[in-house]
């Protein structure tokens, strides 16, 4: 499928695991690395947010698994899912684990990877372009720029009981991080706008809900950080939605170069 002797691309070799960052949607988006992952695993365990082309670049006779939600039951838990990828390299196989935009990004690339090394399975790490990035790029808007932001902060609006994540300080965020990326936070997005300016962000301040980023159902709604969970409902906005809080999103008005619109 491409050329890995001319990119000089490592082996994948048989018993081992690849974690491999699939991107945001945009199959475009894929790395070399991660192209050549797809034509040589024996089996894909793949996760809900990769996109379903991207799957169909797997090599004809490779075994694709579902490590994700199915049907409103609950996913595989955590240890179930590297227990299995421990396995099936203990057989033999090349073992594809594809993750939506960067495996170590709210991945869960990190406790895989932990355990891989605890089994002695060699793997390997493949990065991808995450959501928070990437999203933002199709929806024109940059995650960073020198006059006006130079920090980013990207939070998890969902901890792993279902709640917003006490831990965080989000005093310190707000008053520290120009630009606040949100991951997972459509459903909280009232509270954290509300402790975000409870902390001195202005009501006012520019926020994108960029829904579906870099697929041909991308929506970007743009409102205000006062106003963004009732902007989101308004809109229905759907899952996954990525967001941005920050004067960055201004530059949307100019640089939409995909030319989507708000909705
Ligand atoms: N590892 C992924 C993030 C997984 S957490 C990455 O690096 O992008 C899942 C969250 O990612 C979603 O709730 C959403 O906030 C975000 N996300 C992933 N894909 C997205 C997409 N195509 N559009 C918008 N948000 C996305």
């Amino acid at each position: 499928m491409i050329d890995s002797a001319r990119l000089n691309l490592p082996e994948f070799a048989r018993g081992s695991v690849w974690l491999v960052g699939a991107g945001p949607g945009d199959p475009g988006l894929l790395s070399a690395l991660a192209l050549h992952a797809l034509d040589r695993a024996d089996c894909i365990v793949y996760d809900a947010l990769v996109d379903s082309r991207i799957l169909e670049l797997a090599r004809a006779g490779a075994v694709l698994e579902y490590a994700g939600k199915r049907g409103g039951r609950p996913s595989p838990r955590q240890p179930d899912i590297s227990a299995r990828l421990i396995g099936l390299a203990r057989e033999g196989r090349r073992v594809l684990r594809l993750k939506g935009g960067d495996p170590c990004v709210f991945g869960r690339g990190g406790e895989e990877a932990l355990a891989l090394a605890e089994a002695r399975v060699p793997f390997r790490i493949v990065p991808g372009i995450t959501a928070g990035i990437g999203g933002l790029a199709y929806a024109g808007i940059p995650v960073t720029h020198r006059e006006i932001a130079s920090a980013v902060t990207f939070v998890t609006g969902h901890a792993s009981g279902g709640t917003v994540p006490d831990q965080l300080d989000w005093a310190a965020i707000a008053r520290g991080s120009p630009i606040i990326v949100l991951y997972m936070a459509l459903n909280h997005l009232g509270c954290i706008a509300g402790r975000l300016i409870a902390a001195g962000r202005s009501p006012r301040e520019p926020v994108a809900i960029v829904s579906k980023a870099t697929t041909a159902a991308q929506r970007v709604v743009v409102s205000c950080l006062e106003d963004a969970a009732a902007a989101a409902a308004r809109a229905g906005v759907e899952a996954p939605t990525i967001v941005a809080i920050g004067e960055v999103v201004r530059l949307r008005a100019t640089l939409d170069w995909l030319g989507a619109g708000d909705g």
